[in-house]
């Protein structure tokens, strides 16, 4: 990755593909001299206009033929996204086209750009901070509309201004117990303890707020992973079909998927959904059941929450119970399929349900009312869904409210908080307000690191090389 800001890149910047157009983009001091090259343009491109043009390409000496016509837009320094000259080029939305045209800048004297390098220099021309960064590569990756949100909300900055506000608090904290050090004849201190504790305390349990918001901008970032369970033949797959079918699918990689193990990725009412139909929770008879159950129990222990799929349509067996002994203590739902058939059963009799005591013990999480549903209608599918979403996102994000998506400002604002806890300790025992500092600097230096204010190149380069080249 390069940190230089005094060249020129260039880059397609809309998806590899056909389509309507397809924009280059370029940045740097030479991004207006290089379009008006491949452009022969005869007047001047004016910052902030359009101009319908052509892109050339030589043939032979003196001798120029059009790639294509083109709309040039040109946002000047310092007024773009970048914070550079900022050149884009409106192409027909052909891959070959494009390339050309991006062959053409390279010739011309711009360098191909990395992957992030555009939002990269925004962020070393101070456009935008670290996390405003992120929330661009979020916004760009965002597959259900209340992701992108949640990426907009960061990218507008509200992150930034919940953790800029905390930060004045402390420095006008540290600036007060600074100058008590200072002036340490004078008897007199420029903040009582009293005061400082109070401060301490509110700017602590502001950031605890933050992180507790931050679980659920994380489930909105990656998902929630729901897992049905169930012995054979309840019609966890057909339920699984009926899901996944209705919704529309999203198309993501999720690592270490196992093959046996078959995974969907749903939009459920705006939450990212990733569904999985496990094999049949039974006392396996051969060794390739023995795997796959062992896998299922596994899913099922990780999942945000099981769907425990019961089949009202006959008797409860012995492997029904044996799940619902499993999963007690997870976070369920009792669904009961096949209520389009005579219903074999009913839950309150069984002990199953809302406050019931199982028969195996008191029940660790309580059940929400069994859910009565047909696969094979569709019967109740739609609360079923609901039930889904509600479950796997307990609150509404709220647009004023900023949440945290990003492991790495959790972990930060933890470090802080716990630094601040540190220094409230540390008042309460009476410690000098040498020792405060060195807690509140610890806090402070969390924070910056937040902001990307005090950045490694490695960390940079980890961060920015999640994007897509063009971005
Ligand atoms: P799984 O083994 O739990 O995945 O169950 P399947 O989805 O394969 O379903 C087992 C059988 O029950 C199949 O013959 C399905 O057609 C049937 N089935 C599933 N759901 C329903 C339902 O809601 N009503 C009825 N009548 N049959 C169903």
């Amino acid at each position: 990755m390069s940190f230089r800001t005094d060249d020129t890149i260039v880059a397609i910047a809309t998806p590899r593909g056909r389509g309507g157009i397809g924009v280059v983009r370029l940045s740097g001091p030479d991004a207006v001299r290089v379009a008006q090259d491949i452009s022969h343009h005869a007047q001047p491109f004016q910052p902030r206009h359009a101009t319908f043009t052509r892109v050339v390409e030589p043939i032979a000496d003196r001798e120029w033929r059009a790639v294509d016509e083109v709309v040039i837009t040109w946002f000047q320094a310092p007024h773009s996204y970048t914070g550079d000259d900022v050149v884009e080029i409106s192409c027909h939305g052909s891959p070959v086209l494009l390339d050309r045209v991006v062959a053409l800048a390279t010739a011309g004297g711009a360098r191909l750009a990395e992957p992030g390098e555009f939002t990269l220099r925004a962020y070393l021309n101070d456009r935008i901070d670290l996390i405003q960064a992120e929330a661009v590569a979020d916004l760009v990756d965002a597959v259900t509309p209340r992701q992108a949100r949640a990426a907009m909300d960061q990218l507008e900055g509200t992150l930034t201004t919940a953790i800029t506000e905390i930060d004045a608090v402390l420095f006008d904290l540290a600036a007060r117990l600074e100058a008590s050090l200072d002036f340490p004849d004078e008897g007199f201190r420029f903040i009582e303890r009293e005061e400082t504790r109070l401060f301490v305390q509110a700017e602590r349990d502001a950031l605890a707020a933050l992180v507790a918001r931050g679980r659920e901008g994380r489930l909105l970032r990656e998902g929630r992973t729901v897992v049905f369970a169930g012995r054979p033949n309840t019609g966890k797959s057909s339920l699984f079909n009926a899901l996944a079918g209705a919704a529309r699918a999203i198309v993501t990689d999720v690592p270490g998927t196992t093959r046996d193990l078959l995974t969907e990725h749903v939009d459920m009412c705006g939450v990212p959904v990733t569904l999985v139909d496990t094999a049949g929770a039974r006392t396996a008879t051969d060794a390739i059941e023995a795997e796959g159950v062992r896998r299922a129990e596994q899913a099922r222990s990780v999942a945000e929450l099981v769907l425990v799929v019961l089949d009202g349509s006959a008797p409860l067996e012995r492997d029904d119970w044996r799940l619902l002994r499993q999963t007690r203590q997870r976070p369920r739902r009792l669904i009961i399929n096949k209520s389009d058939l005579p219903s074999q059963w009913d839950p309150a009799a069984e002990g199953i349900g809302p406050g019931a005591a199982e028969d195996f013990g008191a029940p660790d999480v309580r059940d929400d009312a069994p859910l009565r549903v047909s696969a094979k209608t569709g019967d109740g599918l739609e609360a079923l869904r609901e039930a889904v979403a509600d479950r796997t996102m307990e609150h509404a994000i709220h647009r004023d409210a900023p949440s945290i998506s990003n492991m790495r400002h959790i972990a930060l604002i933890e470090t802080a908080t716990a630094a601040l806890d540190r220094m409230l300790v540390a008042l309460a025992a009476g410690a000098t307000e040498e020792v405060l500092l060195v807690d509140l600097g610890a806090a402070r230096q969390a924070l910056e690191e937040v902001r990307g204010r005090r950045t490694s190149e490695e960390l940079l380069h980890h961060i920015f090389s999640r994007f897509c080249i063009g971005k």
